[in-house]
């Protein structure tokens, strides 16, 4: 199958659920995304700021196409993207959204942000543990930042064949998100996406509340580094 027919399966497949789809095109070129465009894709994930900002710059006016950032975030990179990222899926940490906050400021927009939540039993990625981002949510500094909106929460289950555990991973947050939103009314948040599901998990994250799922390789194809 092509780049539109996985988009138009995929679409399918999801139809009657309300989930979205964000379209991983990192390492994939321009007329991959026109192709997924065509097709009915909007929403682009990209998980390097210098891929991002080429591909917002190169790419044809495209009024409602959306980027997203998907990556882990430097603060000295924020400011290159601050001007039309449509929403960061990886805040993993306060200090970073003091950062976009003020950059956000700059452009006189509203950022929408989700809070990366460490839900992976392996240590090297990156996010809040659930106390960490339970703590932040209902601190005063939060609500000192006018720029920012935090629109819900971003997981990665275990990379493990183990489909249980994935499943009670993408469950945890779940109900942590239900939790938040019944305990949290304050602005800047306003808990309503989850972004959780990948190209080999996105059934079971799907199943388990996922509002947004972020596949590339079983749309593009596998990526060449
Ligand atoms: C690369 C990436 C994805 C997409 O992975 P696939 O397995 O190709 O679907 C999703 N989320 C994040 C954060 C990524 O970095």
């Amino acid at each position: 199958m092509d780049i539109q027919a996985k988009i138009q399966a995929l679409a399918e497949e999801l139809a009657g659920t309300g989930v979205r789809i964000v379209a991983v095109s990192k390492t994939k070129p321009l007329e991959d995304i026109e192709q997924a465009y065509a097709a009915g894709a909007r929403a682009f994930g990209e998980n390097k700021v210098q891929e991002l900002t080429d591909k917002h710059e190169h790419m044809p006016t495209l009024p409602d196409l959306e980027w997203h950032y998907i990556g882990h975030l430097q603060s000295n990179k924020v400011k290159y993207m601050a001007s039309f990222v449509h929403l960061i899926h990886g805040v993993d940490r306060p200090k970073i959204l003091k950062e976009i906050n003020k950059q956000a400021a700059k452009h006189e927009r509203v950022q929408d942000c989700l809070l990366q939540i460490h839900i992976a039993q392996e240590e090297s990625k990156f996010g809040f543990s659930y106390e960490e981002a339970e703590a932040f949510l209902k601190s005063p500094e939060l609500g000192e930042m006018a720029h920012i909106r935090i629109l819900g929460f971003m997981g990665m289950a275990t990379h493990t064949p183990d489909e249980a555990q994935i499943r009670q991973e993408f469950r945890g947050l779940k109900q942590f998100s239900d939790r938040m939103k019944k305990e949290i009314q304050n602005s800047p948040v306003e808990l309503q996406e989850l972004s959780m599901g990948m190209s080999g998990d996105y059934k079971i994250a799907v199943e388990e509340g996922s509002t947004m799922i972020r596949v590339g390789s079983s749309i593009f194809g596998a990526r060449h580094y």
